[in-house]
């Protein structure tokens, strides 16, 4: 029995792509579940998360109730934080945008992962001492997983994709522990990051089947090890094509005339919608 969930942002209206999305997760799943993935305040408004319920509904879709929202769920996130911290996974990272982008351009060899340059682990090795000293000084910061220190207590990972990824990878995957670096998991003004989030809620909501774009192939790296260190159940993951625009890009959310609130506005069904998105 194939748990399943679609878990949009609600930053923007939902387009073409997010239809796909949501009816692959629909379709694949014996229990499909919707979250909403609200844990960036600052951009997340509650007229989109309304229009999330309207499009799905008239694209015929029907989710279990009720839908989890992440911004009701930062004790959790906390507690999972506070569970890495205590095995010694997590470090204070001060480092400054700029600070980590000047290290990078002296640094001979800057490995670059999914998201762009790693974090070079400029805060990796500060004494407790320097530590000290930089939170009195109020100094913001983050916490960073230590990737390598992770890789060594879980051994070789794997990650089963029943879809394809970006480069057809398909079958039993080798998980690559580094791909993200020392990545962050939390930060002041949001105190969890959307790996930490997206982990502990699918372990909490039952997923057990991950359907999403292909463009999220490469997280499932850091996800799957995040769910072993968190000692959580590790779902299988399908991940599938990506919608694109007639020049082949993705779809953004400034793409007004593709959201499904201005296909249906103007005149189109919900069969147009699945037909074009070729389902
Ligand atoms: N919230 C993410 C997005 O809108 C999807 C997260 C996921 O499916 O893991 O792209």
């Amino acid at each position: 029995m194939n748990v399943t969930r679609f878990a949009p942002s609600p930053t923007g209206l939902l387009h073409l792509g997010h239809a796909f999305a949501a009816l692959a997760a629909a379709e694949a799943g014996d229990r499909f579940l919707l979250r909403i993935e609200d844990i960036d305040r600052a951009r997340a408004r509650a007229e989109y998360e309304t229009a999330i319920y309207e499009d799905l509904a008239w694209l015929g879709l029907d989710w279990e109730k009720p839908v989890l929202r992440q911004s009701e769920r930062m004790e959790a996130y906390g507690e999972a934080l506070a569970f890495l911290g205590s095995r010694g996974l997590l470090y204070p990272c001060f480092c400054t945008r700029r600070e980590i982008a000047d290290e990078i351009t002296r640094s001979a060899e800057a490995p670059h992962g999914p998201d762009g340059p790693l974090y070079p682990g400029t805060c990796r090795g500060l004494s407790e001492t320097e530590r000290a000293e930089r939170f009195l000084g109020g100094i913001s910061f983050a916490l960073r997983l230590d990737a390598a220190k992770a890789a060594a207590m879980t051994g070789q990972l794997f990650f089963e994709e029943q879809g394809t990824g970006p480069h057809g990878e398909h079958g039993r995957i080798a998980v690559d522990p580094l791909a993200f670096g020392d990545v962050v998991l939390a930060r002041k003004e949001t105190p969890t990051s959307y790996h930490l989030a997206v982990v502990v809620d699918d372990a909490y909501q039952g997923v057990t089947l991950v359907t999403r774009g292909n463009d999220l192939f490469a997280a499932a790296h850091i996800q799957r090890l995040l769910q072993a260190l968190l000692e959580l159940p590790a779902p299988a993951y399908a991940h599938h094509r990506l919608i694109l625009d007639d020049a082949g890009r993705k779809f953004s959310k400034r793409d007004r005339a593709v959201t499904l609130r201005s296909l249906r506005e103007t005149g189109a069904t919900p069969e147009d919608v699945r037909r074009r998105v070729g389902f």
